[in-house]
């Protein structure tokens, strides 16, 4: 680990479609640099599991006013690599199917997003960041000293995750590479075309297409981006 923490903390933004290698790389290049690594998408996860353990998903379709009640007293954390939902570890109920479908609904909300928007400004106010998302260079962090745009085919993203959940097995059947590519793509629709917060690129983000490249030199290609703005 070099830590570059006492030269200028800056904050890393790192944008891209689902599956498209974002975490990965920001956790790695995060861990070379010695600063802090915050998945944004497991706090939009987190704020799923609320609502699906609430029952209250329905009643939200039809009047989005009722989440104000759910994000009362809310609290999330991370610490080291698990996230805790009101002091509960829920790194691995987040990453379930049934959150993954309905993420990308709850993340639509604007009281959700006012939310983990004031949540995710005051974790990287100290700066020394790497934040990883949708909106992090557009709307979080307009100001990270270097964003980034990750891209994939939506056919490699869902290869890679079908052989991740093939990975941790478990006793759940994994959806085919069809299946997941289908949900990848809905799943990008739905981030693309909502009205508060998109998806989209900031004009000044770096895109990084992942679809050939290794993790290794998706990671090189961030880390050295993000040496030449600490060097600059
Ligand atoms: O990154 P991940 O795929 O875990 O994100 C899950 C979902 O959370 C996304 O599909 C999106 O709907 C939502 N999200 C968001 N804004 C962010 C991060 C995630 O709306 N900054």
């Amino acid at each position: 680990m070099e830590n570059r923490i006492g030269t200028r903390p800056i904050i890393i933004a790192i944008d891209g479609p689902a599956a498209s290698g974002k975490s990965t790389t920001a956790k790695i290049v995060a861990g070379k640099l010695g600063y802090t690594y915050i998945d944004t998408g497991a706090m939009y996860r987190s704020v799923t599991l609320r609502v699906l353990r609430s029952g209250l998903l329905d009643a939200l379709r039809r009047d989005a006013g009722q989440v104000a009640g759910l994000l009362r007293d809310l609290t999330i954390e991370f610490r080291g690599d698990r996230v805790f939902l009101d002091g509960e570890d829920v790194s691995e109920a987040i990453r379930e199917n049934l959150v993954s479908r309905e993420v990308s609904f709850v993340s639509s909300l604007k009281p959700v997003r006012d939310r983990l928007l004031e949540l995710q400004q005051s974790m990287g106010a100290a700066r020394g960041v790497v934040m990883d998302g949708r909106d992090i260079g557009t709307v979080v962090f307009p100001d990270a000293e270097l964003k980034i745009f990750l891209v994939a085919d939506p056919r490699e993203r869902a290869r890679r995750r079908h052989a991740e959940l093939a990975k941790k097995g478990g006793s759940a059947t994994v959806p085919t590479v069809e299946e997941l590519e289908e949900e990848i793509r809905q799943r990008d629709r739905e981030d693309e075309q909502r009205t508060h917060a998109p998806l989209k690129r900031h004009p000044d983000a770096v895109v990084v297409d992942t679809s050939i490249l290794t993790i290794e030199e998706q990671v090189a290609q961030v880390y050295g981006l993000a040496v030449k703005v600490l060097e600059g």
